[in-house]
């Protein structure tokens, strides 16, 4: 599926990262993009539910792809003006990035379940396996070098872009909290300047909930 951003975004909370949501964990992944706040359809579908799956998720649609997924897109800056029945196309503009609901700055939270209707915390699916968040972005020409936080997941670092699709010879590791300095992305792998114990090394990592500074 394409991002449902036009721009590159950043994932600012991962999928079931533990907290005080109200099943204990995250159901989605939260997402920002600074550059477009414009948030389109990631694939062709009809929709299902609008602002009636709690007040938490704000502004937000459920729509259910032709493949059988269903989508729920959250804290949308307006009310939408799809309605449940109507059909959306892929890269159909539903409306734009904000902070409506439980959410503490604008970002889009995107939820994704194999079902027939919407249920909370119900036949999850893990986003970021099924959307590529670069495929309509040209991420690798508008990267800006920034330091990067890992998330709370240990992140295996990778020589090339392919061995860190296929997840194979690890060269090292970034452990929780560390920080290293990204200088690049391509194909969704990020290119990174790390430390180790006294040398610098350079390495691809996937994206498991690191945070820009
Ligand atoms: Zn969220």
């Amino acid at each position: 599926m394409r991002s449902p951003f036009n721009r590159p975004s950043v994932q600012t909370t991962p999928f079931k990262k533990v907290g005080g949501w109200k099943c204990g964990y995250h159901t989605g992944v939260d997402r920002v993009c600074s550059t477009d706040k414009t948030i389109v359809a990631v694939a062709d579908g009809v929709v299902q539910r609008v602002n009636d799956c709690g007040s938490s998720y704000g502004n937000h649609i459920v729509y259910r792809t032709t493949d059988g997924i269903v989508i729920l897109c959250a804290h949308l800056a307006h009310k939408p003006t799809v309605r449940p029945g109507d059909k959306v196309t892929c890269g159909q503009k539903l409306g734009l990035m904000g902070s409506t609901g439980n959410s503490t700055g604008p970002h889009l939270h995107i939820e994704l379940q194999r079902a027939e209707r919407w249920q909370y915390a119900q036949n999850l699916l893990d986003p970021n396996r099924y959307i590529d968040w670069y495929e309509f972005s040209n991420a690798k020409e508008e990267f800006m070098e920034r330091t990067w936080k890992n998330g709370s997941t240990r992140e295996q670092v990778y020589q090339t872009v392919a061995d860190c699709k296929a997840k194979r010879r690890s060269i090292g590791f970034l452990e929780p909290g560390e920080t290293a300095t990204c200088t690049a992305v391509a194909e969704g792998c990020y290119l990174l300047l790390y430390r180790t114990s006294s040398t610098m090394k350079c390495g691809f990592v996937s994206y498991h909930g690191g945070i820009t500074l």
